[in-house]
């Protein structure tokens, strides 16, 4: 019998910014931002689900990266606290390492086993769109 699926961060977030039901696009979230680039690498943890690497843009952005640990539940990261965060410091580029939210238990979370090893480095880097304007006029 396969193991039950966990809920994850995204079952609590949801992967994009709704209000009244609506879905909001990134570009009304930020209207500020002209490119964003997302780097995700999955470090750390028993031999599994770790190791992989997601890219994220502006077409593909998710508020939350989900833990890759079958046996974690509620785990991930929240992404979009980081990137509102360097928005409003005017930050280009981010470079951090956050460990996992969740905790591995059992699948109805009767039973808890321990902290969820995984840790996630994240890379972020987005351009704004003023600087652009600025650049195009050299
Ligand atoms: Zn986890």
């Amino acid at each position: 019998m396969a193991p039950s699926r966990r809920e994850k961060l995204s079952d609590i977030y949801g992967t994009v910014y709704a209000q009244n039901g609506q879905q909001i696009p990134f570009a009304k979230l930020y209207p500020e931002i002209d490119d964003l680039s997302i780097e995700i690498e999955e470090v750390g943890g028993r031999p599994l689900g770790s190791g992989g690497r997601v890219q994220l843009s502006k077409t593909t952005y998710s508020i939350v990266h989900d833990c890759p640990n079958p046996q974690c539940a509620l785990g991930g990261i929240r992404i979009d606290p980081l990137v509102s965060q360097m928005v409003h410091a005017r930050k280009t580029a981010n470079q951090l390492e956050l460990k996992c939210v969740g905790y591995e238990g059992s699948p109805k979370g009767a039973r808890f086993y321990g902290c969820c090893d995984i840790r996630f480095k994240v890379n972020i880097a987005m351009r704004y769109k003023g600087e652009e304007k600025s650049r195009d006029r050299f």
